[in-house]
């Protein structure tokens, strides 16, 4: 790094290098790497500063999905994956699904970046408020919970859902005394192979019916 170009920051001007000065000297109280800049580090500060970032993205990212706020249409894009997603790690379904095309419209499920009406709402002039972005069927919000566990409006899906649901009965006995919304929560969460497994052939066949995601 030049040192010609970091004598001229200061903490007040916002700019990349301001902000490697402010991380180094406030957020990983290590001031002495700034101001020793060409001098090799030691394992010592590398250690502490990939831990350290880390740490403090984790917090971010902790801090930024559990967010309550709501838009001024009601909406907040966050509100159905931090609902299975609130550890900080890859997920399993990533390696457990192994149809390419499932585990693409699963992720797409679960990031809310699909085409149901409950994001497509969000890109309307003006913008749908989301008690508004119906399902043009069966007249309740067309969201992901909608999409998995009520939509009639394919007979084919209404039989695949059937057959998907008495499959996870069978796996794990007690899903048929869950909840619909914790039903939900378990099957978005996909944490084991076998419950991925059922879950790409249940996907694809919803998809398919319905023509796109
Ligand atoms: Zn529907």
């Amino acid at each position: 790094m030049c040192k010609r170009k970091t004598s001229n920051v200061t903490q007040e001007k916002k700019c990349w290098l301001g902000n490697i000065k402010q991380i180094l000297t406030e957020s990983l109280g290590l001031p002495e790497i700034w101001n020793n800049l060409g001098t090799r580090l030691t394992g010592k500060h590398l250690g502490i500063i990939n831990t350290t970032l880390k740490s403090v993205y984790k917090f971010q990212w902790e801090k930024y999905i559990n967010r309550t706020d709501n838009g001024p249409m009601g909406g907040n894009k966050l509100r159905t994956y931090r609902k299975f997603k609130n550890v900080f790690m890859t997920e399993n379904y990533l390696s457990y699904m192994t149809n390419n095309t499932a585990r693409k419209y699963f992720a797409r499920l679960r990031t809310s970046a699909h085409s149901l009406r409950i994001e497509t709402g969000r890109h309307t002039v003006p913008k749908t408020p989301v008690d508004a972005r119906l399902c043009r069927h069966c007249n309740k919000i067309d969201d992901e919970f909608h999409f998995l566990l009520e939509c009639s409006k394919s007979p084919d899906s209404v039989t695949a859902r059937r057959t998907f649901l008495n499959q996870m009965t069978t796996l794990y006995p007690d899903f048929t005394n869950m909840t619909k919304s914790d039903q939900f929560i378990f099957i978005m969460a996909a944490d084991n192979e076998d419950k991925c497994m059922l879950l790409q052939s249940f996907i694809m066949s919803l998809v398919r019916n319905r023509g796109s995601l």
